[in-house]
């Protein structure tokens, strides 16, 4: 081993997302498979700085491949943006005699580590771990597959009541700067139209399509909108679209906080396997500071200082495709 790192450290950071648990368990069977000390540290980077950090072992992992969450739990943590924090928090890795730490987050949590691996004398691997799937270097991201999947199956449901009474419904999924969970799940469940911050809504384009179906007696109408979208979510796109069709029927069902949890999806668990496995590797071959992702079915390491989220990357084809199936 070139960095001769025998014990590390692992934590979950920002959002969560269902899958985290597999990738802490792949993280610490392979770790202790080749030798390494492996500590969990609670709450991520506040519970760095507030020294919550004890030793896990095979058992510690046992049986929550299949939970959502984390069992580490996670956070944001003010403290790390400032030197002071960051300080206290290597202190409580050095005393342990801890060279390497696994981040599982979002490019946010990638940001944070980067920084830290600058000023200390720490090797930091990032495994991409957000319902979001807005970080560029990586196909996949711990979480989206469930979420989209959950999204799937509530709106599937929504548009059951949403025909037998003849409404609209506004279904806002997550997505606060990334219109992927939208855009899946819209396309995924025959949505007439899907509204992402990526792309500028055209409210009257929506109403004047609507209109015209309403002529047809076509008056059920399923838009699934991001939350980031740039009209601000589904309530304040119902209030315009009141406006403009005042006698159709026009209904909001926000998805919220569900679409984080459950149980993590087959690809979840394995994509966080994969990653978490690879993490490890990456301490072993003397990789550092970089992030696991997959990219065309192979690992791809992107270094975590030029982790940022994908912003643009929606595909043109498959919002032409979503017209054309709507039509
Ligand atoms: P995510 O990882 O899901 O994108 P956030 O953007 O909220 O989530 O970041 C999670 C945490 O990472 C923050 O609360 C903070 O503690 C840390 N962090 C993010 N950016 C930086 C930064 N530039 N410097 C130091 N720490 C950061």
């Amino acid at each position: 081993m070139s960095t001769k790192i025998s014990k590390i450290g692992i934590l979950t950071s920002g959002g969560d997302a269902p899958g985290m648990n597999a990738a802490i368990r792949a993280v610490v069977r392979t770790g202790l498979f080749h030798g390494l000390e492996v500590y969990g540290i609670m709450r991520g980077y506040q519970g760095l700085i507030e020294d919550e950090i004890s030793v896990l072992n095979s058992r510690s992992v046992a049986n929550i491949i299949q939970r959502g969450g984390t069992i580490l739990k996670t956070a944001r943590c003010k403290d790390f943006f400032e030197y002071e924090g960051r300080k206290k928090a290597y202190e409580n890795l050095k005393k342990r005699g801890i060279g390497g730490l696994v981040v599982i987050g979002g490019d946010g949590s990638f940001r944070g580590a980067a920084q830290f691996a600058k000023e200390f004398k720490i090797s930091c691997i990032g495994i991409a771990g957000t319902i979001d799937k807005d970080i560029q270097g990586t196909d996949y991201t711990i979480g989206f597959d469930t979420a989209v999947n959950t999204a799937v199956e509530a709106i599937d449901k929504v548009r059951d009541t949403m025909e037998a009474h003849d409404r609209i419904f506004i279904i806002e999924v997550m997505g606060r700067d990334a219109g992927y969970i939208a855009l899946h799940s819209g396309i995924a469940t025959g949505a007439e139209n899907i509204l992402i911050p990526e792309i500028k809504t055209n409210i009257d384009d929506i109403a004047t399509s609507l209109q015209k179906k309403g002529k047809r007696k076509k008056l059920v109408n399923l838009i699934v909108v991001a939350e980031g979208d740039d009209f601000g979510g589904a309530e304040e796109i119902q209030k315009i679209l009141i406006k403009k069709l005042p006698k159709a029927e026009i209904r909001v069902c926000i998805l919220g906080h569900i679409q984080r949890g459950g149980a993590p999806s087959c690809l979840d668990r394995l994509i966080a396997s994969r990653m978490g496995y690879y993490a490890i590797q990456c301490f072993l071959e003397g990789r550092k500071n970089v992030f696991v992702g997959i990219h065309n079915d192979k690992m791809n390491y992107t270094p975590l200082e030029s982790a940022i989220k994908s912003k643009g990357h929606i595909c043109d084809e498959w919002l032409k495709i979503v017209k054309v199936l709507a039509s």
